[in-house]
């Protein structure tokens, strides 16, 4: 292999937004001329598709998957005095939701897929619990056979964080179709990306459904009535006009994040100090990110950003160990496995744009730092 010097970043939004530019000013030119900006007609067709895309009844347009989640604990009436089990290897969102509410969240470790394990669920569940919030993690689905069965064992709701996971699928069946509500993020850096801030909440519970719809828009429930104590949680109808057009291409860029993930799976294969995801029969992984473990990770992350290589660390320090953490009662080595991996984790670049020749230069310099850390 020739070691050919070039550049590549962690993702590249300009390079997905040139290539669809005009069609994303006609529906935003659509908007500004229709003049109907808040709860427009575009957000209901957008719900519409994504609850198709999803195999579910409802969806609703929010403005973050922060507040899909948010909502989805208060439309079950999750609050003080409860207790949620969540992971923290995650986003914050994924647990400051919980605290949001005022309940309080109770962690559980991951397995080798970074996913909520299921068997260590059942010895965190006490007469407070009441729900789990499991999250499809990088795009790849948590366990959610396993999770559901001990749901419904417990009588505990199950809210899928379905914010990095898209059209991710467990079994054959997609994500956020299996818990009582699924929240997605529609932030500019997910799989389907909204030009500013954006989230759904999907679900098959007419009542559930009725709750959020009535939440988001202060506690109306029509124009005159207002039943409910809330805010405004609304997905602007530009932002949904801009995601009628991306769902266009969504099932592509898809393939190509799979296909890129591939990629580095079979060429970063014989390095014995790098562990890559495998993709399990039945489980259709997105890839919202692709998240190597491996040794001496930082020095690896330093050498790849010499080589003009842009990667992430999602997260370098789990949730129960953050600041805000600290009234929990957590320590280290609370949850090893999380911990463990939190030291040997690393986000290589996989976006769609991604083509070949930058897909081979991040895995040749991969090889190349360790074959010369061996030398050493
Ligand atoms: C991005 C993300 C969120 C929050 O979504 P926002 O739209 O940024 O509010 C929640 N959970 C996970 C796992 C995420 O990746």
């Amino acid at each position: 292999m020739t070691s050919c010097v070039m550049s590549v970043p962690y993702v590249d939004l300009a390079q997905q937004h040139a290539a669809i530019k005009n069609e994303l000013m006609d529906a935003m030119g659509h908007v500004l001329d229709g003049g109907k900006f808040v709860l427009g007609s575009e957000v209901h067709e957008f719900e519409e598709k994504f609850a198709q895309l999803c195999g579910v009844r409802f969806a609703l347009g929010l403005n973050s998957g922060t507040d899909a989640l948010i909502l989805a604990l208060k439309s079950l009436n999750i609050g003080a005095g409860d207790e949620v089990i969540a992971v923290a290897n995650s986003f914050v969102s994924s647990v400051s939701c919980i605290m949001a509410v005022g309940a309080r969240p109770v962690f559980v470790d991951v397995n080798a897929e970074s996913n909520m394990d299921p068997r260590l669920i059942e010895q965190a569940i006490t007469p407070k619990t009441k729900a789990v919030l499991p999250v499809h993690w990088t795009g790849r689905p948590a366990d959610m056979t396993a999770i559901m069965s001990i749901a419904k064992k417990h009588h505990l709701a199950v809210i899928e964080d379905c914010a990095q996971a898209v059209c991710a699928e467990h079994q054959g069946q997609k994500v956020g179709s299996f818990g009582h509500a699924g929240c997605f993020s529609l932030h500019p850096l997910k799989t389907l990306n909204a030009c500013g801030d954006g989230g759904v909440l999907t679900t098959n519970d007419p009542d559930i459904y009725e709750k959020v719809r009535i939440l988001r828009d202060n506690g109306f429930r029509t124009r005159e009535e207002c039943v409910m104590w809330s805010n405004n949680s609304r997905l602007d109808t530009i932002q949904a006009a801009i995601l009628m057009v991306k769902f266009k291409y969504l099932d592509g860029w898809t393939e190509k994040r799979r296909e890129n993930a591939r990629f580095y799976q079979d060429h970063l294969s014989d390095l014995s100090e790098v562990q890559t995801p495998v993709d399990e029969a039945g489980t259709r992984a997105v890839y919202h990110t692709f998240v190597i473990q491996a040794d001496v990770r930082d020095r690896l992350k330093a050498y790849l950003e010499e080589k003009s290589v842009g990667t992430k660390i999602h997260y370098p320090v789990p949730l129960h160990l953050q600041p805000f953490a600290r009234g929990l009662g957590y320590k280290r080595n609370s949850l090893p496995v999380t911990e463990k991996q939190a030291g040997r984790i690393l986000s290589l670049p996989v976006y769609p744009e991604l083509g070949k020749d930058g897909l081979s230069y991040v895995a040749q310099c991969i090889h190349e730092f360790y074959r010369m850390k061996g030398k050493k």
